[in-house]
């Protein structure tokens, strides 16, 4: 049995620990904040609850996995359940698509409707994609890369120097298309011509898999890991600050703490390795993604009709609104997450209102979130690596890290931020610890 610390109680932290106890070993959770959950937490105020972080996840089979392999599976805790529409896009010219989710034939039908032979314009830029997920999924996300094991057309598409700049000027002739496939990194902080383009690959899983939610909130998700890890004897430590790995002999043996050393085996680092100095030289010459501005908004009275989960308002700024699940707030309101990014963003709501979402009268409650104070809350970005070019492929750490017995996990060790990749990442951390 191997002694495991791990570092970060966020959705990462918690996905590898999870996984490691059921594996038979002894796993210390520590966190900086009060609270486990990182980004993926509740926020309450004024009867009204929102989820701090992500309100949807990719690729359902990755939550499914990590309940199954640590435990109960995920059915017997909580509903997963699928959008119909993975997200409305409002576009500067006054047309609209509601972009339905794990369906080819319903997409064409939803983007004939900005245009006809669209939709099939469409269904060629997305089905491009269906090689890159093949060999991302079983050389890159389900095993950990290797160049000896995996394919040359895998080493050939992670050194690509192509963009996705580049893809979308190729695939789609419709500017309001190249929208849609560039949003994912739009709202995250990328440059498209930083990104590269198999990375686009999420517009293929979105359309294959569907987009899925947890009507209690996502925030349910690290609630039940984290029962699950003390239930079964895993500890959490929580107001404990990490400072370093401490190394000797020329490997991990402890943490340095706010609360002093933390013996370990092996150190599982799910937090932005920049932050931890043993780790930072190994990093190379990468930043994180610069968070967002974010306002949660209770909502009462005669509200704006947004029919979706989500509601892309394209323009400068870049406006999401995201519609918290029923019951998120005192009965006849509704809570609302606004995410905000570019001219003007650190006002959302007036925002809104210059882009005819009047919603300023009906805010009853808020609490706003500019992008330092989120790095500051969550303790750097939950939203990993910023894109700039393909040496940024290589420069990410993970699972290994060069410092032996130090692996890493997290938005910042994934090939992309979210519930899924994480959750990849974090089963390709408990799968390098030797079993028991
Ligand atoms: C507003 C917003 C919306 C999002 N929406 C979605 C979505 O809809 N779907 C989706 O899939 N993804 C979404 N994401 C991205 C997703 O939430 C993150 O990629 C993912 O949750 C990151 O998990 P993590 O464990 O890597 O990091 P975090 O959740 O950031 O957790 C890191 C943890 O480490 C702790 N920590 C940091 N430094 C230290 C230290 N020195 N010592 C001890 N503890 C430390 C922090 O307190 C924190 O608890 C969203 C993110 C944000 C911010």
């Amino acid at each position: 049995m191997a002694r495991v610390v791990v570092v970060g109680a966020g959705f990462g932290g918690l996905a590898a620990a999870a996984r490691l106890v059921r594996l038979g070993h002894e796993v210390v959770v520590l966190d900086a904040a009060d609270a486990a959950g990182g980004v993926c937490r509740r926020v309450e105020r004024d009867g009204h609850t929102w989820d701090a972080g992500p309100t949807y996840t990719l690729l359902p089979a990755v939550l499914r996995d990590l309940f199954r392999k640590s435990g109960r599976p995920l059915e017997r805790e909580m509903d997963l359940v699928a959008h119909d529409v993975v997200r409305e896009h409002r576009f500067a010219d006054g047309t609209s698509l509601a972009l339905p989710g794990g369906s080819r034939g319903a997409q064409v039908r939803a983007v004939d409707g900005l245009g006809a032979g669209l939709g099939e314009q469409w269904a060629a830029y997305v089905a491009s994609y269906t090689e890159t997920w093949e060999l991302l999924r079983t050389d890159v996300l389900e095993r950990r890369w290797s160049p000896e094991v995996g394919r040359t057309a895998t080493a050939r598409l992670l050194d690509s120097r192509a963009t996705l700049q580049r893809a979308l000027r190729r695939g789609l002739r419709d500017r309001r298309l190249r929208l849609v496939a560039s949003h994912p990194f739009d709202v995250d902080g990328h440059e498209p011509g930083g990104v590269p383009a198999w990375a686009g690959v999420v517009a293929y899983l979105e359309q294959r898999f569907g987009t899925w939610s947890v009507p209690t909130h996502m925030a349910t998700v690290t609630e039940v890991l984290a029962d699950r890890l003390a239930g079964r004897g895993a500890e959490v430590r929580l107001g404990t600050r990490v400072h370093d790995v401490v190394v000797r002999g020329g490997r991990a043996v402890a943490v340095a703490t706010s609360a002093g050393e933390v013996d370990a085996d092996v150190v599982v680092c799910a937090i932005d390795p920049r932050r931890l100095p043993v780790l930072a030289p190994h990093v190379g010459a990468t930043q994180p993604a610069m968070p967002p501005v974010v306002a949660h908004l209770g909502l009462e009275g005669d509200l704006p009709d947004l029919p979706h989960h989500e509601t892309v308002i394209h323009g400068d700024p870049l406006l999401v609104v995201r519609v918290q699940p029923p019951g998120s707030a005192p009965a006849g309101g509704a809570a609302w997450t606004v995410v905000a990014r570019g001219r003007g963003a650190e006002d959302p709501v007036r925002s809104l209102a210059e882009r005819g979402v009047h919603v300023r009268p009906h805010v009853v409650t808020r609490i706003d979130l500019s992008p330092r104070a989120a790095a500051e809350r969550w303790g750097g970005s939950p939203y990993g690596v910023r894109w700039e070019g393909r040496g940024t492929t290589r420069q990410r750490l993970g699972p290994r890290t060069p410092v032996p017995g130090v692996l890493v996990t997290g938005a910042h060790a994934a090939v992309g931020p979210g519930l899924a990749f994480v959750g990849l990442a974090s089963a390709l951390v408990a799968a390098e610890v030797p079993p028991v």
